[in-house]
């Protein structure tokens, strides 16, 4: 995106303070925007606030419905309505369907789906009145295809999906689109608490643990955030309104 594309637009990233959200968040604030950078920790998004101008750091648990209301009409006091929304703060834990209880299953699908959509609602309630607007949902490949040991994840992910396909025909016309990322295996924190996770209960080592996620990648390494936000950012640049409803599929090969 070229270097003054987004001045004026103010664009809100859940989980902007770290791996892919904050990719997203810079390639934004790097083509002009203002961003708003929301998550639990505040230290951890200040710091990325402080290290790079347009971010602005904010809290908020995308679980709790009073909290995402709260930050996000703080976030459009402070900086107007949100023109380009970023529903990314998520989490990924893997468990087979005996081992998912309900509280598994719910931690799983409030963070990742009741949080895209508690998210995208707000923001939308300052953005149905722009004449432009971008609503952008990180969900996954495992938004569009099932994988061994991940029914929660994978049910939430395709949720996201559901959401995003259902809201780009509601707002059919009105100059808002709505698209989902789907990117197979990056390499964030997610990748090092799974690696631990299946060191323990497989007993694999660190490298053969992450082994088995690399090797879901058809091109055979993990994905850097920097290639999901090249995906993020060509949603809001010029010529992109026609592509709406779809999910964008960044695997390193067919899914
Ligand atoms: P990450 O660095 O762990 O990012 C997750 C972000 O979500 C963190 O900034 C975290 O901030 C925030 N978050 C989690 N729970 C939250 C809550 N209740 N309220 C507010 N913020 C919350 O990992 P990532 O890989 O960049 O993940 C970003 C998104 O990409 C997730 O939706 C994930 O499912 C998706 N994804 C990741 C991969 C992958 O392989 N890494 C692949 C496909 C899709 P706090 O902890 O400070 O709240």
């Amino acid at each position: 995106m070229m270097a003054h594309e987004l001045n004026g637009r103010h664009a809100l990233v859940t989980g902007g303070g770290t791996g892919i959200g904050l990719a997203i968040a810079r390639a934004l604030a790097g083509a002009g925007a203002q961003v708003t950078i929301t998550g639990r920790r505040p230290e951890v998004l200040e710091e990325a606030a402080q290290a790079t101008a347009g971010l602005h750091a904010r809290s908020m648990d995308v679980t709790d419905e009073a909290s995402v209301a709260s930050a996000i009409s703080a976030a459009i006091a402070d900086r107007g309505p949100v023109d380009i929304c970023v529903a990314n703060a998520g989490i990924a834990e893997g468990r087979g369907l005996a081992k998912t209880d309900l509280e598994f299953w719910r931690r799983i699908m409030t963070t990742n789906l009741d949080g895209a959509f508690l998210t995208i609602r707000e923001c939308m309630a300052s953005m149905h009145a722009l004449p432009w607007g971008r609503v952008i949902a990180v969900s996954s490949i495992a938004g569009i295809k099932g994988s061994r040991g991940t029914c929660a994840y994978t049910a939430s992910k395709h949720g996201v999906l559901g959401l995003i396909r259902a809201l780009s025909v509601d707002y059919m016309g009105k100059g808002i689109t709505f698209n989902a990322l789907c990117p197979g295996y990056v390499d964030t924190a997610i990748i090092e608490q799974n690696t631990t996770l299946i060191s323990e209960r497989t007993g694999m080592s660190a490298g053969e643990a992450r082994a088995v996620m690399v090797d879901q990648n058809p091109h055979g390494r993990l994905i850097k955030p920097a290639e999901v936000a090249a995906s993020a950012s060509w949603l809001p640049a010029p010529g992109s309104d026609s592509v709406n409803g779809q999910a964008v599929e960044i695997a390193g090969g067919q899914v």
